[in-house]
């Protein structure tokens, strides 16, 4: 039986799991896999964040969460790495399903964020991953969009953001705006209106895309009188919004009109007592890192206030009182090349070891595809390290940064970070795009060593 349970690990969950463990409550969280976004929420899909208090230089998102994670688990937050399947609020305890076990507790605090929304054009499907991407930051340094023109649909921080960003990589940017103004802040429309490499098309909508193996163009509707044009691109850039994540407690929690958790104003109580939201599940309006990381900290102290009224909480004793400081973080490996190429390494980085193996390995060989900037692969590395170490050295891996090595990464048809594929005997076997879980790759590699399933 668990005091509480936290369900997911944006800025607002990682905040309620220090407080809650602060508080000895030994609280579980389930840090959400695929679903409703990956570890570590939002930010780990964006670069520099200079607006969190205590950077004064900035820090970058993904590196940001992984602090907040160290400082959760430092003081005994347990984490679950997977989406909740399933939330039960009807009978107390509450239920939680996480990876086909039913967890039971006596508060649960929803911190499940919100999904990037996507315009489901006629042919969305078609140029998904070909053209089409929700996420500029995880995809701008693909091959295909050096040096050609892109577009960014949407008038808000995230949409300028993206514009701007991708301008380190395409010809040009043209951001779309489906009114005749941004609803970003002052200081975001201003870097979009005096950048040279955008242009803002205001009162338009995207119709649909087309091309052919890869788009190659959008339409755009005119709002104001229907007519309609087409702009040759080759990347399509979503920055449209969010929907909340609330599909597993709809029917059971009161939700506004949008589906957004509703509380009392300035409160983290939902409509059921012991049931907390916190974050952007439950804000429509101001959407911050700062905002979600206060109101996970409101929901933590709500819920332990609520437990102890309830005589329910069974609280764990910490020896010594102060944990141990996080570990420091190793310094990530050094790219391969003659000097220190091992053909019997786990893992390697670069181009030299792809190439060695590929022609030399007789294991079956997982690479994955990165880029710097891509929050998702830093999700993913760890998954697929653990799983060479589950094997044993049966298999091995080779990263390859899309950035550096761009050549390989276009030979390879690498259309959007990450993407993992697995060969063996100089056949490609399987491919991945995006995070998936890790039973996935294990499976896929077991086949290929000959395990039963
Ligand atoms: C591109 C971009 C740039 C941004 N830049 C900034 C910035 O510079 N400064 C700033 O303050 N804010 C910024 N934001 C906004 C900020 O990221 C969000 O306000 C913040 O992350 C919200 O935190 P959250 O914890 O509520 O939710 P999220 O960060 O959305 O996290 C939700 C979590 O819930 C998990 N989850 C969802 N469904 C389930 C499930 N079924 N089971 C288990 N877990 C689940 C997800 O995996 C995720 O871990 C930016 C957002 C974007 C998209």
């Amino acid at each position: 039986m668990e005091n509480v349970v936290i369900v997911g690990s944006g800025p607002a969950g990682y905040t309620a799991a220090i407080y809650a463990a602060r508080a000895n409550l030994s609280p579980l969280l389930i840090t959400g896999f695929q679903d409703g976004g990956i570890p570590g929420g939002q930010l780990m899909t964006t670069t520099h964040v200079e607006n969190f208090p205590g950077f004064p230089d900035g820090i970058l998102g993904p590196d940001l969460m992984d602090r907040m994670q160290s400082q959760a688990v430092r003081w005994g937050t347990r984490l679950v790495e997977t989406d909740a399947t399933a939330i039960d609020l009807s009978q107390r305890p509450f239920r939680i399903t996480a990876e086909g076990r039913t967890i039971e507790a006596h508060s649960v605090i929803l911190a499940t964020g919100a999904s990037a929304n996507r315009l489901g054009l006629p042919s969305e499907g078609q140029f998904w991953s070909k053209g089409i991407s929700a996420c500029a930051i995880c995809d701008g340094a693909t091959p295909q969009f050096r040096n050609e023109p892109v577009a960014v649909v949407g008038g808000g921080d995230s949409a300028c953001e993206e514009a701007v960003y991708l301008t380190k990589y395409g010809s040009h940017v043209h951001l779309i705006v489906r009114s005749e103004k941004l609803r970003a802040s002052a200081a975001m429309a201003d870097r979009v209106m005096a950048n040279p490499n955008i242009t803002v098309h205001w009162n338009r909508q995207v119709a649909d895309a087309s091309g052919g193996d890869w788009m190659g163009a959008i339409t755009l509707r005119d709002t104001t009188n229907g007519a309609t044009e087409t702009l040759a691109v080759k990347g399509l850039f979503y920055a449209i919004g969010h929907t909340p994540n609330t599909r597993l407690v709809q029917g059971q929690l009161e939700l506004d009109s949008h589906g957004y958790l509703l509380t009392k104003p300035g409160r983290p109580e939902t409509s059921i007592d012991g049931v907390y939201a916190a974050g952007d599940v439950a804000d429509a309006e101001w959407r911050q890192g700062i905002t979600a990381a206060g109101s996970g900290c409101q929901a933590a102290l709500a819920a332990e206030r609520w437990l102890t009224h309830h005589n329910l909480a069974v609280t764990v004793s910490h020896t010594p009182v102060d944990p141990e400081p996080t570990p420091a973080t190793q310094p990530s490996a050094a790219v391969s090349d003659e000097s220190n190429y091992d053909p019997n390494a786990l893992w390697q980085k670069g181009g030299y070891a792809l190439r060695k193996l590929y022609h030399d390995t007789t294991k079956p060989l997982l690479v994955v595809y990165t880029s710097p900037t891509c929050g998702p692969c830093h999700v993913l590395k760890p998954q697929l390290k653990r799983v060479l170490d589950e094997l044993g050295g049966a298999a091995q891996g080779v990263e390859i940064d899309i950035e550096a090595e761009q050549e390989i990464a276009q030979q390879a048809g690498v259309t959007g970070t990450p993407t993992v594929q697995i060969f063996m005997n100089k056949e490609l076997k399987q491919q991945f795009k995006g995070v998936k879980q890790r039973s996935e790759f294990k499976a896929a590699l077991e086949q290929l060593l000959g395990v039963p399933a």
